[in-house]
């Protein structure tokens, strides 16, 4: 049992992502850390994800990408990539060479995130504490300002002051009221695609010490998944389907809704509007050939997901034509009429034809020219939210006038706003701003040497 009566410097909730980054960073300031975490083993939904390690890889590209993203918190995040690699390598974690064409625009490598999370975890044990399994954290104040935390583990009660709390619970994506309320008619039943602790206690938290909202709470990331089949961690990896943005996708009404090549991850945002919160892809096999069947990214796993879905019984076709594609898809509840009118006119706005279309035109659109011909039924999932708590870019938590909440930061997926309607990374977010939620929380007191005199 480690030492809880000795003083902290800093107290980090949640230990994935932005939590042991935040921790790592805050024990290389000389500070004392006490890391908590609700689940058994920390990592988060970290420890589940790919460990690519990958943003925007200028300020063009991100003002491109994410054109009403943050201002502040976005550019951080670019110019931190480097640092944030950086912090991988000195923990002598595996780092891959680079690629500059992940999802077609981003910078990325692959990091061995088991190996970093296990050496930034004993670093932290080391020095102060890692306690998994604890329940009903409390923020403790003291004029207005957020001196500690009070929590139970293991049977007991425990109160800790520290200097300042990181928040960093990973984001709300498991609470069906908290989605209902930002994202949205219909998101309590969104599927989860993440770790299944994160269910807005930071967010609600800080809430109770007066923080504010950050933007974009509709807007998360997560991808579509097969349907009908239950979400768990089995397929997260291996069923996500990265090369819907390659294909054509309809509501039950046979009609588009989305701009497919915006990527799967915003086809999946737009498909919690439509009815039944259902879609259908399509693709010939020039796209099952150069894009289903390929590795999505370097160290990715090439399969074909549409025969795993098969294999689990989702609402899969495979036809020698597009019309009896579209007879079998008519079986699932997709209005007939309406998708062969959907499918001709995309075909000849793609032949270049002046046709209005319901959702724009793919610069460059799936070919439906070879067979055979494959559809899926799709379900929207969530992985985490856009938006949480109001942060600066020193990650404090601010109030509803922008004045920061004394002794209060958030990270990672609890600190909100910086994205838009696109998605530009989730690791690096931890990673970069849990280096500066330990920056600027440490800042007040300065050295290391200070801050052991201080304790
Ligand atoms: C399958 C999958 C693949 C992914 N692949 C990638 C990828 O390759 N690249 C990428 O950039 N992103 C990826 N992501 C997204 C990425 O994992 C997240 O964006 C990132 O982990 C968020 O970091 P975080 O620290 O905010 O949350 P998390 O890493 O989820 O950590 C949150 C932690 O807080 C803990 N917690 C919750 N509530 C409490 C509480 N009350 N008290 C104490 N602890 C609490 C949780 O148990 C958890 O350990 C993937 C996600 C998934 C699910």
């Amino acid at each position: 049992m480690p030492d809880l009566t000795s003083s902290f410097d800093l107290v980090v909730v949640g230990g994935g992502a932005a939590g042991l980054a935040t921790a790592n960073r805050a024990v290389d300031l000389g500070a004392r850390v006490l890391l908590l975490d609700k689940a058994d083993a920390v990592g988060g939904s970290a420890a589940l994800s790919a460990g690519i390690l990958w943003t925007a890889p200028n300020r063009e590209v991100l003002d491109r990408i994410q054109p009403d993203a943050d201002p502040v918190l976005g550019p951080l995040v670019v110019e931190g990539y480097e640092q944030a690699v950086a912090d991988v390598r000195d923990a002598g974690a595996d780092v891959s060479d680079e690629w500059l064409d992940h999802l077609e625009w981003g910078r990325a490598c692959k990091v061995d995130i088991k190996a970093l999370f296990t050496v930034w975890t004993r670093k932290v044990e080391s020095s102060g504490a890692v306690l998994t399994g604890v329940s009903d954290v409390g923020l403790v104040t003291d004029d207005g300002a957020v001196t500690g935390v009070r929590f139970r583990h293991d049977g007991t009660h425990q109160s800790i002051r520290a200097r300042g709390v990181v928040l960093a619970t990973g984001g709300f994506q498991g609470d069906p009221e908290l989605k209902q309320m930002f994202i949205g008619h219909g998101a309590d039943d969104i599927a989860v695609r993440s770790n299944p602790q994160s269910v807005g206690d930071g967010f609600r938290l800080g809430r109770s010490v007066g923080a504010a909202a950050s933007r974009h709470l509709s807007g998360f990331y997560g991808h579509t998944l097969p349907s009908p089949l239950p979400v768990n961690p089995d397929v997260f990896l291996r069923l996500t389907l990265y090369f819907s943005a390659y294909g054509v996708i309809v509501n039950r009404l046979g009609r588009r809704f989305t701009d497919e090549s915006l990527g799967d991850e915003v086809s999946n945002q737009f498909l919690i509007r439509q009815p039944g919160h259902r879609a259908v892809l399509i693709w010939d096999d020039t796209v099952q050939q150069n894009r289903a069947l390929a590795v999505p990214y370097p160290s990715g796993m090439a399969l074909d997901r549409h025969a795993e879905a098969k294999a689990l019984e989702a609402r899969t076709a495979e036809t020698g034509t597009l019309a009896e594609l579209v007879d079998t898809v008519a079986t699932w509840g997709v209005d007939r009429a309406a998708l062969l009118t959907t499918l001709d006119d995309y075909r000849r706005a793609a032949r270049g034809e002046d046709v209005a279309l319901d959702a724009p035109l793919p610069e460059r659109p799936s070919p439906l020219s070879t067979g055979p011909f494959r559809a899926l039924e799709i379900q929207p999932c969530i992985t985490i939210p856009f938006g949480g708590l109001r942060v600066d870019g020193d990650c404090r938590v601010l109030d509803r006038d922008d004045r920061p909440v004394p002794g209060l930061f958030a990270a990672g997926a609890d600190a909100g706003g910086a994205q838009d309607l696109r998605y530009v990374g989730g690791i690096v977010f931890g990673f970069v701003f849990g280096r500066r939620a330990a920056d600027a929380a440490l800042a007040q007191v300065g050295s290391p040497e200070r801050l052991a005199v201080a304790r």
